[in-house]
């Protein structure tokens, strides 16, 4: 109770002082999944996700303090103006799971604010892998697993995210999805009904894609990272999200969000890739504020880490600090 009321004093203050000092500013936030609070406590890679009770907060207290949580559509139109003087706040979700459909949009819904979705299109195409969250249920279900040949025994929270981390890294690379396959393989999980268990659906997307608080966007065919490719199958996976989904789905898709986001995941090269094929804007995961004049191919999103539950710890976001720290320690 204290330390909210410290932390309130502390940010209400610096938020007001930011406005006189900052000026018009925009701010893109991105995060992946939710989870019921309950459920959030024993996931493997709660990181991962934000307890839905949190966002329910976090979207109350942003209108409370007049911020207008807009589409990235918005968010252009906002920044290309010169006179705009406003304070908005964009929230995508990348990837996109059932709890998308189920948890995440009737939050937003309620509160009446829009929603931006960086749809992969394999996933409910079912091509493409989600290996960490097979790999994360896997252990969450289970008091034991074998690795490799090996029996690792899971009992506490503590134990099981220690083991995803453990393995997690080991797989992460282009050949994540056969290590897991073979790992699903060997643990007898049917890794289909795995898929469908997470995967979000196309009816799922057509009933999003008819709200007008929902705004579709891409985030290529099977997640990969752009700056990796040559540059013709980069494009394929630009192109082929932005045609998937506008035929799938009878929409005109603007706008793609680039799989990780980092510096090293997409350069210039790929910004340009993105407007070859097709987008108006596309956005990263680097750290910062959105301004007057912003270039609309390297947007700035900030990524909300599912360990950030206080509304105090999101302000660091919206005043721009989150950036400037990122840019100290050099984690762009
Ligand atoms: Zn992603």
């Amino acid at each position: 109770m204290i330390a909210t009321l410290a932390a309130r004093a502390l940010t209400q203050p610096l938020a007001q002082v930011a406005d006189r000092m900052v000026g018009p500013r925009g701010c893109l936030l991105t995060f992946h999944r939710a989870a019921p609070p309950k459920l959030w406590e024993g996931l493997p890679n709660r990181d991962f996700y934000l307890d839905i009770e949190f966002i329910d907060r976090f979207l109350a207290h942003l209108v409370a303090q007049k911020w207008d949580v807009v589409t990235i559509g918005e968010a252009l139109r906002r920044s290309g103006s010169a006179d705009d003087n406003s304070r908005y706040v964009n929230f995508s979700i990348d990837d996109c799971y059932r709890d998308t459909f189920e948890l995440v949009a009737p939050v937003f819904r309620r509160h009446n604010v829009p929603l931006t979705l960086f749809v992969t299109t394999g996933i409910p195409d079912g091509t493409a892998s989600i290996w960490p969250i097979g790999l994360e249920y896997i252990l969450l279900e289970r008091d034991e697993i074998l690795l490799d040949g090996q029996v690792v025994r899971l009992s506490t929270p503590e134990e099981r995210r220690a083991v995803y981390q453990r393995i997690s890294s080991t797989w992460d690379g282009p050949h994540a999805p056969q290590r897991y396959a073979a790992f699903c393989a060997e643990n007898r999980v049917d890794i289909n009904a795995m898929h469908w268990a997470h995967a979000i659906t196309w009816e799922m997307l057509e009933t999003l894609a008819k709200d007008p608080l929902i705004e579709v966007g891409a985030h290529t065919v099977s997640h990969a990272r752009i700056s990796s490719l040559a540059p013709d199958e980069a494009l394929a996976e630009l192109e082929g999200a932005r045609v998937r989904l506008n035929q799938r789905l009878g929409i005109d898709v603007q706008h793609f969000a680039f799989p990780y986001g980092r510096s090293g995941d997409c350069g210039p090269r790929d910004f340009a890739l993105a407007r070859e094929a097709g987008f108006l804007s596309a956005a990263t995961t680097r750290k910062g504020l959105v301004r007057s004049g912003q270039d609309r191919f390297s947007l700035p999103r900030n990524t909300i880490n599912g360990s950030h539950r206080s509304v105090g710890a999101m302000e660091m976001h919206l005043l721009g600090l989150t950036g400037v720290a990122a840019r100290i320690t050099g984690r762009v």
